[in-house]
């Protein structure tokens, strides 16, 4: 995708309106425009990249100070307690906006959403011998 294509971008540099919470050097927050619930804010960075892969650790880092530090203010506006936050990352997953954002999803006791694991239908058989493999495998890629 052409950036000169992406809705964020165009946020970012004022094309399109947005209702902006939050700016920095590197991170721009903004209220979903179909919230999936009162006060749901979706994170990004200013740049453009894709997937979670994609940017920089120090976009990262930024990305993560911006959560750790709206995650609370999001839920204290709208009367929550606690949030689902959450990436979609990459189309698989369900991403439909081919630039980074993070969910910050205010939640409450009677919204009745689910936790994460409930995206999924159940969890597979994976033995023990299995997971000690694949964290090996998976250490010695980082
Ligand atoms: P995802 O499926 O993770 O890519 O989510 C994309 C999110 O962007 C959805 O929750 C949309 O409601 C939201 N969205 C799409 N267009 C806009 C927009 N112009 N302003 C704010 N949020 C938007
Ligand atoms: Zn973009």
């Amino acid at each position: 995708m052409d950036e000169s294509d992406c809705i964020f971008c165009q946020i970012v540099d004022g094309e399109i309106p947005s209702h902006t919470v939050y700016e920095d050097d590197a991170v721009m927050a903004f209220l979903d425009a179909n919230p999936l619930a009162e006060g749901h804010t979706l994170i990004i960075p200013k740049d453009h990249y894709s997937t979670m892969d994609e940017m920089p650790d120090a976009v990262g880092a930024a990305i993560g100070r911006a959560l750790t530090q709206l995650a609370p203010v999001v839920e204290n506006s709208v009367g929550a307690n606690a949030s689902t936050i959450g990436i979609n990352n990459g189309e698989d997953a369900g991403q439909e906006i081919p630039h980074v954002h993070a969910h910050v999803i205010p939640r409450t006791p009677d919204d009745h959403g689910g936790s994460i694991h409930s995206i999924f239908g159940g969890t597979p058989e994976i033995g023990d011998d299995e997971l000690t493999e694949l964290a090996q495998d998976i250490e010695t890629r980082i």
